[in-house]
This record gives C-alpha cells, structure tokens and sequence, in this order.
C-alpha cells in the first residue's frame, strides 16, 4: 500500500506541538503513550481510523505467556515447507513471485536455528510475563472492564507422540517462571468438559490470562487520556520531514504536527511509513481471522488452545472467540472462505458448537511480523529521534503494556527494565 494515497491539495492547520508523538492507536501504539505520558512527556496519538480497529480490535485475546516464544521456532522448516503446498494449513503463504517476501522468509528459516531461538525465548517469556502483570494491575485499578481473568490455558493434543514432543516447550517455559500441570485425557475431560473430541492429554498452564481484545484497549486508552495523553482519531501521517539525522514534521490528513520525538506502532503498515523516512523496517502483514460464537451449553471454563489444529478458544463472559491461520499477505485482507471453514471444522471436531453456528462476528486483522518473529522495539536505525514499536507478530496483546514500558524508559532515558537487546529496532 503506498504511504501517500490522497495528499490534501492545501497546507492544514498546525496541530499543536508535542513532546512524542505515537503513530498509530492500536494496542501496543496506546500502551507506549500511556507509559510515556506517566513519565512526564506530552503525547499526542494519531491514528487514521479509529483507535484499536487494526490488528487491536478482534484477536483471540489471550495473555498468554506459555504461548509468547519467537514465531520462528526449529523445526519449522520442515513443517513450513508441508504447509506451504496445502492452503487450509494453519500457515500459508500463497506461492507468488515477491523479493520482498523472498527475503523475508529467508530472515525467517535464519532465526529458526536453536541458539537464536532460545535467546529470543527468555527475552519474550520476561517481557509476556511482566506485561500480563501489569494488564492485572489495570484491570484491578480502572473502571472501563475488559473481560480479564487468570484461569489457565489447556493445550490439547491429539497425538500422543506430538504431546510427549511437547513437552520439551512446556519445560523451557517452566524454566522461565511459566508453571505447567501434564494433564491425562481422563483430566481433561473431568476438569475442561467442554473438550469432546479425542485427546491424548493437556498442559495446562495456570498463570496464563485472557480478556476482550477491544475493550482491553478501550480501558488502556481511558487509562491514556487520564494521564494526559491527546488521541487524535482520523488523522492518518502520510509524510514525514527526515532532516540532519532526525525526524521534523509529520503531515497528517487532518494537519501538520511538530514532535520532539516520534514513535513508529502502526503495525502491519510500518514498512511503508519506514520508506518514507529511508528505513527498512522488514514487516509483513500475517492474516488470521476470528469468529465470535454465541455462549455454548457447555461452555469452557479456561483458554483453550487446540494445538495440533493451531485454534484458540477464548470464552468471553456471555460469548465464544474462536481465533486461527496465520497467511503471509503483506496488506490483504480479503476474506478466505476456505480457510474459514477450516477454523470452524478444526473447532467443531474438538467442541461442541452450535448448529447453525449463530456466528455474531466475523473478524480478520494483519499481525505485524518481522522475520526473526521478535518484536522491533528501539531507536530506529540513524535517525535519533524515531522510535520503532511493531513487529509483534501473535503477541501483541499480551506484550503491549511490557513494550510501553520498554519504550518509555528507552525515550525517557531511564535505565530499561528488561535488556533491549533482543528487541533492538536498528538490527534490520
Ligand atoms: C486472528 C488473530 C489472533 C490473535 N490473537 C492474539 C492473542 O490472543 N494475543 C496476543 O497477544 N496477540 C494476538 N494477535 C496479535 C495481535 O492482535 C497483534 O500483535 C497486535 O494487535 C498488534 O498491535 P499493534 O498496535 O502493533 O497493531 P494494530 O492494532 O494493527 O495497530 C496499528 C494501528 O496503526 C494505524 N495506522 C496504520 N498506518 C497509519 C498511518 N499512516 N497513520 C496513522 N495511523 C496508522 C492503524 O489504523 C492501526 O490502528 C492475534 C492476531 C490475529 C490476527
């Protein structure tokens, strides 16, 4: 998508200056405004739609540190080359010719290699960890109610070699402060009923969370303008003034502002505005969908997560979310039937679903993806005063408000509470 679709014929008015300003009001652009703002800063947000409707607004909405390893992982090679050739496979990436996406998934079989791995697995499991943390903290403390609650995750699995295989995750979890409980089929059934189809076993991860995606930002954007932080809805950049090392004005559709530094969260979409300030930032837009189901009968009392099928089940107060696929699109979002179906097939063959469905919603959104599958969080790379916070892939929700805090501190010069390192911005 080109960065400048409409530029408007006449100069707009000046929207008054500001110490950050954060380009895009998803959940990881509200959360570093947020942190921002409490640490002083005068923040104004601008967003070109409305505040949490990209990736923000309908994922599965878990908080889920057992599930927040880098999405290159080993092994995938070989599972990715399976899935390439069949198009309702959990990850698909339509075969076209694109040097772009060429690139990209060399970066990504590169990360794959274990030492790497692991090394970005500590970093997201601390980062996860402390984010949900403070996701509790916020729905303790704020008065907009997001659906959060701390009852667990239960991976299900089908096969009893995949299961034994999984454990070796489970265990690297463990070893980073995320408990997990093997659960036998017989446990699955007596303590998650809602599981019907056949199963070999569970983990279940206890310390694990989930809650409603959009009004988990809505709340995170109250909680924003309480601090002091300006959200601009409707005012999308389309230009920015790169001079002497830094970043000068940004144009948005609804006027020209003037920022001492400028944070980068417009998900999917940052590879575009990175081109226009002379920045590769190598992100790629991974489609998935999700559907929101009326309460079933027997309605689940954790996360589940079907993990052989790759499908994630939220049960909402008075609904089912059910979440799946990730395609490779760069900026489509075209609806695919079949792999539609193929969520709803790979759900009913595990739980009891209404028939018909009654589905209330259906959902897709771009999950921001940078090759190594680990988010960009840092000072982008020669210009001093821009900052990127995007590449959060299947994470975003659960690390927003760890990667707001990251952000701050890294702008504000204080000392980082979690090493940056992993998460540098300038390493593409
Ligand atoms: C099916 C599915 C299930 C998922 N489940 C989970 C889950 O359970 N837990 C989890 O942690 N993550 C999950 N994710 C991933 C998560 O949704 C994303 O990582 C997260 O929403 C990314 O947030 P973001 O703020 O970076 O991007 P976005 O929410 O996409 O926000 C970017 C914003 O930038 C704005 N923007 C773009 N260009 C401009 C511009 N030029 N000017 C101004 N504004 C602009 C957009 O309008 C948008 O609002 C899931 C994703 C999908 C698709």
């Amino acid at each position: 998508m080109p960065l400048v679709k409409t530029p408007p014929r006449e100069e707009l008015r000046a929207l008054p200056a500001t110490d950050v300003a954060v380009v895009g009001g998803g959940v990881v652009g509200i959360a570093c405004a947020l942190e921002l703002a409490r640490r002083g800063a005068s923040v104004t947000v601008l967003e070109r739609d409305r505040i949490g409707s990209g990736c923000s607004f309908g994922n599965a909405g878990w908080l889920t540190p057992s599930l927040s390893l880098p999405l290159a992982a080993p092994g995938m090679l070989r599972k990715a080359t399976r899935w390439l050739l069949d198009p309702e496979s959990p990850l698909y990436i339509q075969p076209r010719f694109d040097a772009g996406l060429a690139r990209w998934i060399l970066g990504f079989l590169a990360a794959t290699r274990r030492s790497r791995f692991e090394r970005g697995a500590a970093a997201m499991l601390e980062l996860c960890r402390v984010s949900v943390d403070l996701w509790e903290e916020l729905a303790r403390r704020a008065p907009e109610p997001f659906g959060f609650e701390r009852h667990g995750l239960v991976s299900v699995y089908e096969h009893r070699e995949v299961f034994e295989k999984a454990r070796a995750m489970a265990e690297l979890v463990a070893r980073h402060g995320i408990p997990f409980e093997a659960w036998s089929a017989d446990q699955v059934r007596e303590r998650e009923p809602a599981v019907v189809g056949a199963q070999v076993g569970a983990y279940y991860f206890p310390d694990d969370a989930h809650c409603e995606p959009y009004p988990a930002v809505v709340a995170l954007a109250a909680e924003a303008r309480r601090a002091g932080v300006r959200i601009v809805e409707g005012a999308e950049v389309y230009a920015a003034e790169r001079t002497n090392g830094t970043v000068g004005r940004l144009s948005t559709t609804l006027g020209a502002l003037t920022a001492g530094q400028v944070v980068l969260a417009a998900g999917a979409w940052c590879e575009d505005l990175g081109r226009s300030l002379g920045l590769r930032v190598p992100i790629l837009g991974a489609k998935g969908y999700s559907l929101v189901l009326p309460r079933l009968e027997r309605h689940p009392r954790h996360s589940i997560y079907l993990a052989e099928r790759k499908i994630a089940i939220n049960p909402h107060a008075d609904a089912l979310r059910v979440s799946g696929t990730l395609e490779l699109v760069r900026d489509d979002l075209s609806i695919n039937r079949r792999r539609v179906g193929a969520i709803v097939r790979g759900a009913s063959g595990m739980l009891a679903l209404p028939r018909p469905l009654g589905v209330r919603e259906l959902w897709r959104g771009l999950r921001p993806c940078a090759p190594d599958g680990m988010p960009l969080i840092g000072r982008a790379r020669g210009v001093g005063n821009l900052w990127l916070a995007t590449g959060h892939q299947m994470t975003g929700l659960k690390t927003a408000t760890g990667t707001g805090r990251l952000i701050a501190e890294l702008v504000t010069g204080q000392p980082p509470s979690f090493d940056p390192e992993p998460f540098r911005a300038d390493r593409y």
